[in-house]
């Protein structure tokens, strides 16, 4: 097992399992996030034979970065892992700090029309510490502190959702690497039961839904997964959710030309978004080589804004970051394979 992907809650188990005393894991905790130790060796506050036992039991092994992209305010890093497979991350240099883009599986199986990781099917989930990995490694590698973590690299997260959470406690966790649950936004295209039991999870972290397209004929098109959870139930879960959560949830809207920036759809969407706790966050499209869609037009994309806003709906256009580089989610590591 990899000491990384243990929550404290876990590892305050397996000490006791072992008769030990469970403070032990907020020491061991401490080493691993709060001083960055890699060798377990080195954790000189803890007796040598339990250092003996933890080296039995666990490895410490952080993904390695083979490759580093650099444009203006943000950088993409390929990591390899242990079993050679590729993924990505995204670090952004906000003006309130640095946020970084995690993937949450090698590869993704919901086919979105539009996106560049669904081109290549889902090899397998992430492990929880594959995950605290992508930002131990860029921290390390920048020698800066990471602000925010948004997971929406490659990948479906709550179609990995006991990792994911996992993740997301020991990221969180003030004796982890202390990353407030605000700071914590998840992306999904609308898994209908896994929001559901999202919405019981402890921490209060943001939630981002995909949702693209204003009606079911049009996001079934693009979105494959509507067909399983079309938008009209996706739609009630996600009011269910901010009832029960009284949280603000994001709407993603990726601009398609001709396709799904109408001013029609604007209007359409504002009546499905009516009343709702949500923001809508427009995203200009990142063209691939692969894909065919096409970015929609600066005129377009403000017409799309401003009826948004003369509706009364929250909204922002995403600043766009990553112009020279392979920009588009799992662009980098689609080069590669
Ligand atoms: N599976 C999750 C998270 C990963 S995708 C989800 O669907 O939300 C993260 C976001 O990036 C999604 O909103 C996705 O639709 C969007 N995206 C994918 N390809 C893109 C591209 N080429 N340009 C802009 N956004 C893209």
């Amino acid at each position: 097992m990899n000491l990384y992907g243990l929550t404290l809650e876990k590892l305050e188990k397996y000490f006791e399992n072992i008769g030990e005393k469970k403070f032990k894991a907020t020491q061991v905790f401490e080493w691993i996030y709060q001083k960055r130790e890699e060798k377990i060796e080195n954790f000189s506050n803890i007796k040598k034979e339990i250092r003996n036992r933890l080296e039995e039991d666990f490895k410490m092994e952080l993904p390695e970065i083979i490759k580093r992209e650099t444009d203006v305010l943000v950088e993409k890093f390929l990591f390899c892992l242990s079993d050679s497979e590729k993924i990505e991350a995204v670090l952004m240099r906000h003006d309130y700090g640095l946020s970084v883009c995690v993937s949450s599986q090698v590869g993704c199986n919901m086919g979105c029309k539009f996106c560049e990781s669904g081109r290549l099917k889902k090899v397998r989930n992430l492990e929880t510490y594959e995950m605290v990995g992508q930002i131990l490694a860029i921290e390390k590698e920048i020698k800066e502190r990471i602000s925010r973590v948004v997971i929406m690299g490659i990948g479906e997260p709550l179609d990995n959702y006991e990792n994911v959470m996992n993740f997301i406690k020991i990221i969180n966790h003030p004796k982890g690497i202390a990353i407030g649950s605000r700071h914590i936004t998840l992306s999904t295209c609308g898994i209908i039961p896994k929001i559901k039991l999202l919405s019981d999870f402890p921490l209060q972290i943001n939630l981002a839904l995909s949702l693209h397209a204003p009606n079911d004929e049009l996001r079934s098109k693009i979105m494959p997964i509507n067909k399983a959870y079309p938008l009209m139930e996706v739609m009630e879960t996600i009011k269910e959710y901010i009832k029960k959560t009284n949280r603000r949830v994001t709407i993603e809207y990726i601009l398609l030309k001709e396709i799904n920036d109408q001013m029609s759809h604007a209007k359409e969407l504002a009546k499905l978004l009516k009343g709702m706790n949500v923001y809508v966050n427009l995203i200009p499209y990142n063209e691939t080589n692969h894909i065919e869609f096409k970015k929609s037009t600066k005129s377009t994309i403000n017409a799309f804004y401003e009826t948004l806003q003369k509706e009364k709906i929250n909204v922002t256009v995403r600043r766009e970051f990553g112009k020279n580089i392979s920009a588009a989610c799992g662009q980098l590591r689609s080069k590669e394979v």
